[in-house]
């Protein structure tokens, strides 16, 4: 296939951004890529291994020509990133992101965008609790949703250029409502961050991460959690931040659902426990039969 794109502008050089240079590289998706990241440490880094084919010293440097802006940084921080980069982009360019909420973003970002540059928000579903520079891969994206929130009016050949660059690193592409979008990933995503930061938090308040006995005796289910809740700070802060409503209406219904939980335990209605953990269980296997997570044992690790 064709390269898609001539230059494309990465913001920000973690996982993400990593991750779209192996993947857009992995199928000659563009001819030059240019990366910035705020920090000397991480551009000096990143130019060291080879990410990004050229990295620029300022932001405005680095948009300079891009047909394809990608912001791949904390959701938090894209208002600030969009005001920054407006004054370099080229007429006709597109803008997208890869934040994790879409509402908060759209809000932060579009204001910032002169007449003439396009704008769609974009999310891949696809992560993993390593952060920065040294920490993407080519095959990130493989078979993992990526969800693109366009606004109204936005150009047909425009979008359909974009999720032809998704498709080819590897994504399923689906377009959503920025609201339904930040509802969805409530449920699938954000709110059982913060049970896994919760549960963490817990035993800590207990004493116990700190005694061996913890960690030596971690068991899957406390183990999963610890993986979920050594997720990136910052990224997982503002998340919440941007996501206020929607995960405060699922923390409501979860909150409703452990009281339900925790009566049967009291009272001792096995029918109850038993009856609600066969419906999880079939909810695992339909994401195993959608190939979103493998079959095996233990997500087929080793299982000790
Ligand atoms: P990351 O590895 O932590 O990298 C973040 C990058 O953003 C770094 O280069 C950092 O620059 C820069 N940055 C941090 N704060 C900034 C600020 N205030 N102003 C300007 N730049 C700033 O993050 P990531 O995991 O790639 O996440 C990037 C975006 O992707 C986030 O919006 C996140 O919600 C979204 N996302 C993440 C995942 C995931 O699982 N990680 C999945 C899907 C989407 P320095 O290195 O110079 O500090």
């Amino acid at each position: 296939m064709a390269q898609l794109y001539d230059r494309v502008a990465v913001i920000g050089l973690g996982l993400i951004a990593g991750s779209l240079f192996h993947a857009m590289k992995r199928a000659d998706l563009a001819g030059e890529v240019v990366g910035y990241a705020r920090s000397a440490e991480t551009r000096k880094v990143a130019r060291d291994i080879g990410l990004c084919d050229r990295i620029a010293s300022s932001a405005v440097e680095a948009v300079k020509d891009a047909d394809l802006v990608i912001l791949c940084v904390p959701v938090g921080a894209m208002g600030a990133v969009a005001a920054e980069i407006a004054p370099g982009l080229k007429h006709g360019a597109l803008v997208s992101d890869v934040g994790s909420t879409k509402g908060a973003v759209i809000d932060a970002v579009a204001p910032h965008l002169p007449e003439g540059v396009d704008f769609i928000p974009a999310h891949p579903l696809a992560g993993t609790e390593q952060s920065g520079p040294t920490s993407g891969f080519a095959e990130l994206f493989d078979n993992r949703w990526c969800l693109l929130t366009p606004l109204e009016g936005t150009d047909a050949d425009v979008l359909s250029r974009y999720k032809t660059l998704w498709e080819q690193m590897g994504s399923n592409v689906d377009e959503m409502d920025p609201a339904h979008h930040d509802l969805v990933l409530a449920v699938t995503s954000h709110t059982p961050h913060l049970i896994a930061y919760t549960m963490v938090g817990v035993a800590d308040d207990l004493g116990r991460v700190t005694d061996s006995e913890v960690v030596k005796y971690s068991a899957a289910g406390f183990r999963d959690f610890t993986r979920i809740a050594a997720s990136d700070p910052t990224m997982w802060r503002d998340v919440f931040l941007s996501n206020k409503d929607a995960t405060l209406e699922i923390l409501g219904r979860f909150t409703e659902e452990l009281f339900a939980l925790q009566r049967a335990i009291r009272t001792g209605d096995g029918e109850h426990l038993h009856d609600y953990f066969t419906r999880t269980r079939a909810i695992r296997r339909g994401i195993i039969e959608a190939g979103q997570d493998t079959d095996a044992p233990n997500f087929g690790r080793n299982a000790k």
